[in-house]
């Protein structure tokens, strides 16, 4: 059964207009003169299960079966809860000298809705555990790089579709994310680079972004990573408010830290800023992404559903919030 979490909205006067398109309104919960709206809650088991099943597939290297596998299952989910689903097909061309079809898998929700947040991830796992000591040529699995992400944008999804909100919401999976070499920049995220200059949809919009990557392990860290700040402040602070709010604060951290180099990068640089894209990204004390990160051990073992459902409560609570216009 579904529990809900009763959230304070942040503000009380736009709610008015949200009311106004005929629909059915519900009765309005006011307490210490804020209103109440219910909030579907993530549920652990399945945003867990969500990730076991990508991993299940093998690593997820764009020309591999697994790839093909991965992507087909991917594409029926979203189909399954009700989302208009575009497979982007794409040539990668990386910086090794092979090439591969890649595809990004956008999945819409109230497609014909201007008013629009778009949820991002990547889905493909890297080619090669460079940081491991054992086994370095061989493609990692991904669980928190790569599918931590997409199985809360999965969960989100499927909760949408039992509780509709009053929003377009666009989930984009990039591929060809993870396939780079540090020396060379635009050997990275070749998904997110195809999508921001080939959009899906002609004249494509959204109010905002939030790029979800390495977001399911145990312990996770999130700070304010400075690009995100750099083109998203107000966005990416907000966020951080309702994950206070929601009692996060141990995940999501009032710090800010250096830029990294990841989807939202090209997003912002490439469409100067007009979908202001902010990432969650976990960030440890003590090492760059986590001890596991572009190894093998990025495995099932990384994996704690608390962290997959306070990334997935802060990101579905944001969403609600947007639909009565009080984000
Ligand atoms: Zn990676």
């Amino acid at each position: 059964m579904i529990k809900y979490l009763s959230i304070f909205l942040l503000g009380l006067t736009s709610f008015a207009t949200s009311c106004g398109e005929g629909k059915q309104k519900e009765e309005t919960k006011v307490e210490d003169g804020r209103i109440l709206i219910e909030i579907p809650n993530m549920m652990g088991d399945s945003v867990y299960s969500f990730v076991e099943k990508q991993v299940a597939f093998g690593p997820r290297v764009p020309g591999s079966k697994a790839h093909a596998e991965c992507a087909k299952w991917l594409e029926s989910k979203f189909n399954s809860y009700g989302a208009k689903v575009t497979m982007q097909k794409f040539k990668a061309d990386f910086h090794f000298g092979a090439s591969a079809e890649a595809v990004n898998i956008i999945a819409s929700i109230n497609p014909e809705k201007s008013k629009r947040v778009m949820l991002s991830a990547h889905w493909d796992s890297r080619y090669v555990a460079d940081k491991d000591k054992e086994r370095k040529d061989e493609a990692i699995l991904g669980a928190d790089d790569g599918a931590s992400g997409v199985a809360v944008l999965l969960e989100i999804a499927r909760l949408i579709q039992q509780y509709p909100l009053d929003l377009g919401v666009d989930f984009v999976l990039f591929d060809a994310e993870d396939q780079g070499d540090e020396e060379i920049l635009e050997s990275w995220c070749l998904g997110s680079q195809y999508w921001a200059n080939n959009f899906h949809i002609h004249n494509y919009r959204a109010k905002y972004g939030i790029l979800l990557d390495m977001v399911g392990s145990k312990g996770a860290r999130f700070v304010k990573e400075n690009t995100s700040m750099a083109y998203a402040p107000s966005t990416m602070n907000k966020v951080w408010e309702v994950a206070n709010e929601l009692g996060y604060k141990n995940y999501f951290i009032d710090e800010e830290s250096e830029g990294v180099i990841d989807d939202h990068y090209f997003i912002n640089t490439i469409l100067s800023g007009s979908i202001p894209t902010i990432d969650i990204i976990n960030r440890p004390k003590n090492s760059r992404f986590g001890k596991y990160w572009h190894t093998h051990g990025d495995n099932m073992e990384v994996i704690d559903k608390r962290s997959l459902m306070a990334v997935g409560n802060v990101v579905t609570t944001v969403l609600y919030n947007e639909s009565v216009g009080a984000f």
